[in-house]
């Protein structure tokens, strides 16, 4: 029984290319430790993106199972907050091992739903195992303080505690890492977990959900739901859920901002990105052509810190041809076909909106210096495919370049001079992530001294940082003040309760009241 779903699942990853036995399995909801079918009249069809084939739908939970969904990780948290932080370690030591185990079933789901490449799949994974194992560091992370003797025969010391019940809404490009950017940490600290993963991908978070279970979570410690805004609206109103966690674009993340705070919840929202390289003339001019390619359309550019803008400084901007060169050479293909390196597009919409920014540039005077529009895959004719495009002369008023595009499409611009780039970096509306490509300290230096993002790679493309660190983001990246994952991920879920006490000896007792403040 326990496989069941996995097995699900694993059946639908093999008839990808079969177009005459359509499965017709769907996606249950996960609630109070039992995958049961959701009584919903609503349903999503999920296609796989490299053939637009419907794969298998997906329910659109209905208020009760919400509501129970809400009501199992009340009733959960009142002994998993109160279960030994040992114990709890323990359960994630279990959970990153049934992950580790497992890769490679859980990246053929992603790519099955989502469509990356099947490596591309595995790092997605990885880098979500990297919060797991973190996670089992609770022992040291969650540490209190103390200040003994504060005054005669008085010690204060502080206990970090869960919160109660947390919630996640997810976005579609990281099906694992997402999620596990989120429940881990927050259950490991003691609180129960209500999951939302995207309605697009939700097949790799059910898997999870599933190996948390065998990793011997209790039931009610994590329940999943599915759905779109009715699912968001119930999360940010419902008065059990103290804190939400969402990743996800801007016209998302600002309204469950607003909408969650005003009910007195815990907000985090990480959103969109246009992230810039900027390129300086003493670059090691191999590595970094290289390293941009792969930052720009890696995972079809579907990544919040994909590097989708190029600022050529100086004499770099003699390098155009070249870059354009070695972006040619990339290989587009279903994900899970050998040597692809640019995968579909989650949707038909997704490509028509890449596509129509990308006329935006040339209609405002950008140069299309590679057109990815038209590129044929054989064999996956319908699928939603768009190969590497980069449009050169873009200038900041572009739409091109003030919209996130999230596609595989680079968008370059030039500049004098180091303090033109920053400049232009500073200017946008976004503070997601950028990188600097130089071999001059001093430069790169002023670089990450001088610009107002979360995330700064020097000669490093994509610096998502590790889970002893956290993933910020500024401007119109993030909302909220504390981050996701690292010692802010655990300060996000959990309070401080602070103690101050006093052991006298029997001779000092206080002889009269005292009315004053005591100091
Ligand atoms: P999305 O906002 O469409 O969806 C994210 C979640 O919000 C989903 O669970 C969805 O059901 C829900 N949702 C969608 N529209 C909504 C609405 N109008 N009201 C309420 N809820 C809504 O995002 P996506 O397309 O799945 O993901 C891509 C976006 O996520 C990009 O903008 C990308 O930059 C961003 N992203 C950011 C980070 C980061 O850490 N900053 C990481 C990954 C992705």
């Amino acid at each position: 029984k326990s496989h069941t779903l996995i097995m699900n699942l694993l059946s639908l990853s093999s008839t990808i290319h079969d177009v005459t036995s359509l499965p017709t399995a769907h996606h249950q909801v996960f609630i109070d430790g039992k995958f049961v079918e959701s009584k919903t009249s609503e349903w999503l069809d999920i296609h796989n993106p490299a053939t637009n084939e419907v794969i298998t739908r997906v329910p659109k939970a209905t208020q009760e199972e919400m509501l129970a969904a809400v009501d199992s990780c009340s009733r959960a948290y009142r002994s998993w907050s109160e279960t030994s932080i040992l114990a709890r370690q323990q359960v994630f030591l279990r959970y990153q091992q049934i992950i580790k185990d497992n890769i490679k079933e859980l990246a053929k789901s992603i790519t099955l739903e989502q469509g990356k490449t099947l490596a591309d799949a595995e790092g997605d994974v990885f880098r979500g195992l990297q919060v797991v194992e973190h996670a089992c560091s609770i022992t040291s992370l969650m540490l209190g303080e103390t200040l003994p003797s504060i005054t005669k025969d008085m010690d204060t010391y502080t206990y970090r505690l869960p919160i109660g019940v947390c919630a996640g809404i997810a976005p579609f490009n990281f099906p694992a890492m997402i999620p596990l950017w989120m429940f881990p940490m927050g259950m490991v600290s003691g609180n129960t977990y209500l999951l939302k993963p995207s309605e697009r991908v939700p097949g790799c978070a059910m898997l999870l959900a599933k190996m948390m279970q065998d990793a011997g979570a209790p039931d009610g410690t994590l329940n999943l739901i599915h759905g779109q805004h009715d699912a968001v609206n119930f999360i940010c109103d419902h008065p059990a859920i103290k804190a939400i966690s969402f990743v996800g674009s801007n016209q998302a993340g600002e309204y469950i901002y607003e909408r969650g705070s005003k009910n007195g919840k815990r907000v985090q929202s990480n959103m969109g990105a246009k992230n810039h390289g900027v390129v300086m003339p003493d670059a090691n001019k191999e590595n970094t052509l290289n390293q941009l390619v792969g930052a720009a359309f890696g995972a079809a550019g579907q990544r919040c810190m994909a590097l989708s803008t190029a600022i050529l400084v100086g004499e770099a901007r003699s390098w155009l041809p070249e870059l354009v060169e070695r972006s040619k050479a990339l290989r587009v293909n279903a994900g899970d076909q050998p040597g692809a390196d640019v995968g579909p597009l989650i949707s038909p919409q997704a490509k028509e909106r890449v596509c129509s920014l990308i006329q935006s540039g040339v209609d405002e005077g950008a140069q299309l210096l590679l057109d990815g529009r038209n590129v044929k895959v054989k064999g996956y004719e319908n699928g939603n495919f768009v190969g590497p495009t980069i449009l050169g002369n873009v200038t900041p008023q572009m739409k091109c370049y003030t919209e996130e595009i999230f596609g595989p499409v680079l968008v370059v611009l030039e500049a004098e001079t180091l303090d033109d780039a920053i400049n232009m970096v500073n200017n946008n509306p976004y503070g997601n992530g950028t990188a600097i490509f130089t071999t001059n300290g001093a430069t790169a230096r002023k670089y990450t001294h001088e610009v107002d993002v979360g995330q700064i790679g020097v000669n490093v493309p994509i610096p998502v940082p590790l889970p002893m660190f956290s993933f910020t983001g500024s401007r119109g990246s993030f909302r909220g003040d504390m981050n996701f994952y690292g010692k802010q991920g655990i300060q996000f879920y959990t309070q401080i309760k602070t103690v101050t006490s006093q052991w006298k000896a029997e001779d000092s007792t206080l002889t009269s009241p005292a009315v004053t403040m005591p100091t």
